[in-house]
């Protein structure tokens, strides 16, 4: 992702007049920061105004209601839409205009939910992080504050009391009974089809059976890791292709279902899909620089050489294929993924290079996919393990784009099919831009990108479907294998 793009994404949360400007739209100017965004990730909401802003938060009773009002803001002219799964202990969420120059969005909770809301440092965003609603703390919910971390009393660690898998022919189910409820998060690892189902604050229950197996042609292993004191326990899942894991709360039990199912258009053949490819920028942007002695390499041909190999590569594999932009031409960063949604296109492949503020101070291949959608997380996956073995370039990892941008990028926001945007190579460091322009390189990137995508829809070639009983077995004997876990913070 070149300098120019994250200049560009930068400039969507620094202000709508940047962004009307770039997009030489007629709209007026907005002279007061905008409502964004509304996300959850997990059970975290994210409140993102397009400038700095106030957040002044206070609690109302029956109902119990979290009030965040937000100023100076507006909304904006387009609608402003909640993204994300919004988790259970929410009844409802709602915003409007309050007044001039104040936003107000309200929480709808269910009673005893606990809850801490703390400030980005660049006074754009607030974070308000929903706790569990426990029986055993009969304690008021904790008022907000307006520190930088969530006051957070970390109550003692929720027990693990039972593991249960139910399984049909598409797919699996984990059912995880806990002694309180609990937040859990999933990551994907850089190796193959592996994801970490991390579950902070939970420890093993003395009478947890020492093994379960489960038989399911999506999974190849699993893997549980315990932490007796409740810091660090996962779960790492290996599935035997591209498969979407998503993590599904129970309204009233602590109980927790780790779902792994073939994700969306994982059916067919690739022949039968329609692929939009987005050489990123193009034209009048031109994406990251790369400097040699003599000549100056720009982001937005190197996209469009790679996006043009992997067009003819599908046409050869009878896909339909849309091309965002077959020339230099420039292509509003909205209208890409809206070209793909009107298609009704089966994937949208964005394909950039990265960038430094430095050069040479970075290297590698990263496959983004948007916040934490399944779908584009297994695409992500599918693509990023093809690209890694051909690259000969460092293993970035499949990654969530609201790692860059608390909104994530726009182009896989918007998309409605499973999206990803692959940062090929960094185009400001020597060694990886040496690759970018060679056209075997490029061909060897195209190659991977059309093979990752035909290993989501059709499977793996030629990998063996696990039918032996898979175990789970405690991992603490086996530490080098297990990978370490990092405990988001805001839980
Ligand atoms: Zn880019």
């Amino acid at each position: 992702m070149p300098t120019a793009w994250r200049v560009l994404v930068g400039v969507i949360f620094l202000g709508f007049v940047a962004v009307r400007t770039l997009a030489q739209a007629p709209e007026p100017v907005a002279p007061l920061p905008t409502l964004q965004a509304l996300r959850w990730d997990e059970s975290v909401l994210h409140i993102v105004a397009s400038g700095k802003v106030t957040f002044h938060t206070f609690t109302l009773r029956e109902p119990l209601r979290v009030v965040i009002d937000i100023s100076p803001c507006t909304l904006p002219q387009e609608t402003v839409e909640s993204e994300g799964d919004t988790p259970t202990a929410v009844e409802r969420l709602r915003w409007a205009q309050f007044k001039e120059g104040v936003v107000r969005v309200v929480l709808g909770l269910r009673e005893n939910t606990q809850y801490a809301l703390s400030t980005a440092a660049s006074g754009n965003e607030a974070m308000l992080a929903l706790g569990s609603s426990p029986a055993e703390e009969n304690r008021k919910p904790r008022p907000a504050t307006s520190s930088a971390k969530p006051a957070t009393l970390p109550p003692p660690p929720a027990e693990l009391v039972r593991m249960e898998w139910e399984h049909d022919k598409d797919g699996a189910r984990l059912r995880m009974t806990l002694s309180r409820k609990v937040l859990v998060r999933l990551r994907p690892l850089k190796e193959g089809y592996s994801t970490l189902l991390e579950l902070p604050q939970v420890k093993p229950g003395t009478d947890l059976p020492a093994d379960w197996s489960v038989k399911h042609p999506l999974i190849e292993e699993v893997q549980f890791s315990p932490d007796e004191k409740g810091v660090r326990s996962a779960l790492l899942v290996r599935t035997t292709r591209a498969a979407s894991l998503s993590v599904e709360y129970d309204k009233q039990q602590p109980v927790i279902t780790l779902a792994v199912n073939r994700p969306r258009n994982a059916h067919g053949k690739i022949s039968e899909k329609h692929i939009v490819i987005d050489p990123g920028h193009g034209g009048t942007s031109k994406g990251a620089v790369g400097r040699d002695k003599d000549s100056v390499v720009y982001e937005k041909d190197i996209n469009l050489a790679i996006a043009q190999r992997v067009q003819a590569l599908l046409q050869k594999e009878k896909a339909t294929v849309t091309m965002t932009r077959e020339d230099d031409s420039t292509v509003d960063l909205y209208d890409r993924p809206k070209l793909a949604n009107e298609k009704g296109a089966d994937f949208f492949i964005s394909i950039h290079c990265d960038s430094t503020p430095a050069p040479n101070s970075a290297s590698g291949t990263t496959t983004y996919y948007h916040a934490s959608d399944p779908d584009g997380r297994a695409l992500a996956q599918a693509i990023q393990k093809h690209l890694a073995a051909v690259t000969g370039l460092p293993n970035r990892g499949a990654q969530t784009d609201t790692a860059i941008y608390q909104s994530g990028f726009a182009v896989l926001r918007r998309s409605e099919m499973p999206a990803v945007l692959i940062e090929v190579a960094y185009i400001n460091n020597d060694k990886d831009r040496a690759k970018l322009k060679d056209p075997k390189f490029q061909q060897k990137v195209a190659e991977a990108i059309v093979a990752g995508l035909k290993a989501y829809i059709e499977g793996e070639k030629g990998s063996q479907v696990a039918q032996q009983d898979v175990k789970i077995r405690p991992a603490s004997d086996e530490k080098d294998t297990v990978p370490p876990v990092q405990i988001p913070e805001q839980l």
